[in-house]
């Protein structure tokens, strides 16, 4: 008995030593001036707000991937120039002419909007499908046609329902052979609005080889709040269809993945690595606000994000973890979650030695007291964190905003779906109020506008976590019945 006493304070005593340790080998690298030097740089009104595929983003990839090389970060193999991980992006330019006429009516292009289509010049007869619903499709053979629907459905005609369903019709016309589809909008002139703003514009993606985006198919949606075409299209005498699409515009965008790495110092553990990571890339310029800014800086949104990265690579580099490290900071995560999907997909160490991926993101914050981690209860790691974050005077909570689906909303869900235990730390909310509002995706997120004291505890606390994590001999994972609990599983246990 008493010799158990002796052997489990000894190892309390070892415990608390190497958590002591680690909190003093954080307060070594964790300085204010740091932390200022790299914000004000980031989200300087000279990097114009980081926008995937400018130019001032490329500095700040240069900027991260020279801090790197001064931290003692090794490069990652495989990557180029060191550091960088290209990242080949497409933007898709939305046709600037598209018209539909039916019979010998042209429709007002301010009552036409295109969802899918390009190169496109044909004429064709029509068939009428009511809702376009499962049971309206069924056995039509619609082979050199156009289908010929109303929007959404009977009893469900809110715009979200109406861009879900219209995917639904889309795919039920292609299987059917139809050219292309056609819906009218006899309900909710109100919707009409919404759907002007969603449809317009460019969409970034990244750049598949085997792509070619024009199947030919097409799908434009029709302003009939008077019901004028409806009845016209329901006429015995079926007037011919002729659709106009020109081409869209494909350019390519160069962007990249900014990778580190540090080798683990335990034999064993070192096989295991955690990912430290962040999206550097934010918004851009835009339209002036009140004050005439038009710059996005991204202080909060994400520069503070990546300082969360490279506090911990800059700690990391000088006293090494047990487990190895690689630190990520994502392209293109305003388009889409793009840099961290792509490195999913093409990742440059095995998925499988990933045994936690750390991620950051900030939108704002309204509370100094805490900080906020999406995830937090859905990890082995939440003891850590929870510790970490007290030692720095904070206290972690978990999400207080779970109807917003933050989980599924940063880079970390990229990870998530592989597997590999995923949270994102962020500043303290308590939940999407008009603090954080203020800031969130506006011009105003500037560095001169944060406390950073309050910030100075924030980066120890995540680095302190990072520490802890990376140093247990216990492997973090899913905590038991989670969404990617399964999925966590077959990662590890297949190989
Ligand atoms: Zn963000």
């Amino acid at each position: 008995m008493k010799k158990n006493i002796l052997i489990l304070s000894f190892l309390l005593i070892g415990f608390c030593g190497f958590a002591q340790n680690d909190e003093a080998l954080t307060r070594e690298t964790v300085q204010k001036s740091t932390i200022k030097g790299h914000i004000y740089f980031l989200a300087s009104d000279e990097l114009r707000g980081r926008e995937t595929g400018s130019p001032e983003i490329d500095i700040a990839a240069k900027y991260l991937s020279t801090t790197f090389q001064r931290y003692g970060v090794a490069p990652v193999p495989g990557a180029t120039e060191g550091y960088f991980q290209e990242v080949p992006l497409v933007k898709t330019i939305t046709p600037d002419a598209y018209s539909l006429k039916i019979g010998d009516r042209v429709v007002d292009p301010e009552g036409l909007l295109r969802l899918e289509g390009a190169n496109i010049d044909t004429k064709a007869e029509i068939v009428f499908m009511n809702y376009g619903l499962e049971k309206d499709f069924e056995d039509k053979k619609l082979a050199g046609k156009i289908a010929v629907v109303l929007a959404g459905r009977e009893d469900a005609q809110d715009w979200r329902s109406v861009f879900m369903e219209s995917a639904a019709k889309s795919k039920r016309a292609k299987e059917a052979g139809a050219l292309g589809l056609v819906e009218l909008h006899t309900q909710s002139p109100d919707n009409w609005i919404q759907f002007k703003r969603f449809t317009g514009g460019s969409v970034v993606g990244i750049k598949r080889e085997e792509e070619s985006s024009n199947s030919g198919f097409f799908n434009l949606w029709v302003k009939d709040y008077d019901s004028n075409f409806q009845k016209a299209v329901s006429d015995k005498k079926k007037p011919l269809f002729e659709v106009l699409i020109s081409k869209e515009m494909q350019i390519e965008i160069p962007s990249k993945n900014v990778v580190g790495m540090v080798e683990g110092t335990d034999p064993e553990l070192k096989n295991e690595y955690v990912i430290y990571s962040a999206h550097y890339d934010h918004i851009g310029v835009g339209k002036p606000n009140a004050e005439g800014d038009s710059i996005y800086n991204g202080a909060r949104d994400n520069a503070v994000g990546v300082v969360t990265v490279m506090s911990a690579a800059e700690s990391i580099a000088k006293n090494p973890t047990k487990r190895s490290a690689l630190f990520i900071l994502f392209t293109a995560e305003e388009k889409g979650l793009l840099g961290s999907r792509y490195y999913t997909e093409n990742p440059l160490l095995p998925l499988e030695q990933m045994v936690y991926c750390f991620n950051s993101d900030n939108g704002g914050y309204n509370d100094t007291s805490i900080a906020t981690i999406v995830g937090l209860g859905r990890t082995t790691a939440e003891k850590h964190i929870k510790e970490a974050a007290e030692t720095f005077g904070l206290t972690a909570i978990d999400d207080p905003a779970g109807e917003q689906g933050l989980f599924d909303r940063s880079d970390n869900v990229n990870f998530a779906k592989k597997g590999i235990p995923a949270p994102t730390f962020s500043l303290g909310f308590t939940a999407f109020d008009a603090e954080i509002g203020k800031y969130y995706h506006q011009q105003a997120d500037n560095p001169e506008t944060m406390d950073y004291d309050y910030l100075e505890k924030f980066f120890s606390a995540f680095v302190l976590s990072a520490r802890l994590i990376a140093n247990d001999s216990e492997t973090p994972f899913w905590t038991e019945g989670d969404k990617y609990y399964e999925a966590g599983k077959a990662l590890y246990n297949e190989n």
